[in-house]
């Protein structure tokens, strides 16, 4: 059996300047293990803690990454000043922050009370439900605040959410993108100046539909798709990966991502040559942080 585990040294601050990681191969028990330093900390701009940040944000930490943004889906939702300071006060191994619900409950009925809960957050997200309610959508876009986007069916919301981002403006930002008809529409929309960003995740750019069935939401794409998805990525017309860490047990319809996955198959793409290791730092680190910076 091959597998891939990469793993990451933060202190070689000396090679971090030229970015060659360092890889080796360990074999251990039958299993080849690639062993990677990159030598910059990732930031993860989507992530799920359930219940257990001590224990998701140690393995996030073994893993490399120094930043998680964690969605808002938890035990309690955090659509309430007090659950998000409650959360805020759970020990955590690595810089993790709350996203918070964009709507109580994420039913996408009513808004959360976004200036109270504002200052304790990065952004605001339904993750997991599409808010339909465009009204509310430009209500918290006028706010000004990050919009963390999960679309569904993505391509005709992701329509319809950059039209009403064109009205109002404000800071929004398209999660899990899969789907060659939504690049077609993030292209466009670039190509006419409007500015906002957005992810994919390692699933939608390694497995497809004809060859999985996993669920994972959004669905998996076609081989087109993940073909499109790479040369978006390579393009910059996404701007970040994000590992949709979804730890089991999950509901049925969530992603199936791993700490360990997300960052190999990543580096999978600078082995075939599609990013180069500037583009993924680009993806991992520096275009996440222009994201969540103030
Ligand atoms: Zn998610």
């Amino acid at each position: 059996m091959l597998m891939l585990d990469v793993s990451y040294n933060h202190k070689s601050t000396e090679r971090n300047k030229k970015m060659k990681p360092l890889m080796g191969f360990i074999f251990c028990c039958g299993t080849m293990f690639l062993m990677i330093d990159l030598g910059y900390k990732i930031i993860d701009l989507h992530a799920h803690f359930r219940d257990n940040i001590p224990f998701h944000t140690r393995l996030a930490k073994e893993a490399g990454i120094g930043t998680t943004l964690y969605m808002p889906n938890t035990k309690a939702c955090l659509d309430n000043i007090k659950e998000i300071k409650k959360s805020l006060r759970i020990k955590r191994h690595i810089r993790a922050i709350p996203i918070s619900a964009i709507t109580i409950g994420r039913k996408g009925r009513k808004l959360v009370n976004v200036n109270t809960i504002k200052p304790n957050v990065i952004g605001f997200s339904d993750d997991g439900n599409c808010l339909t309610n465009l009204k509310l959508l430009a209500e918290i876009l006028k706010k000004n605040v990050l919009i963390m986007a999960h679309l569904e069916p993505e391509t005709e919301m992701a329509k319809k959410y950059l039209k009403v981002l064109s009205k109002v403006g404000g800071k929004l930002h398209l999660q899990h993108i899969s789907k060659t008809s939504t690049i077609n529409v993030i292209k466009r929309a670039k190509r006419f100046g409007l500015k906002f960003t957005s992810e994919t995740c390692p699933h939608y750019f390694t497995y497809s539909s004809e060859i999985e069935d996993k669920p994972v939401n959004p669905p998996l794409g076609t081989l087109k798709d993940v073909k499109a998805v790479k040369e978006a990525l390579k393009d910059g017309i996404i701007d970040c990966i994000a590992s949709d860490y979804a730890p089991i047990p999950r509901p049925k319809g969530t992603g199936f991502a791993s700490f360990e996955s997300f960052i190999s198959l990543s580096y999978g793409l600078v082995l075939q040559k599609v990013l180069t290791h500037k583009q993924l730092k680009a993806k991992f680190h520096d275009n996440p942080l222009k994201i969540i910076r103030p």
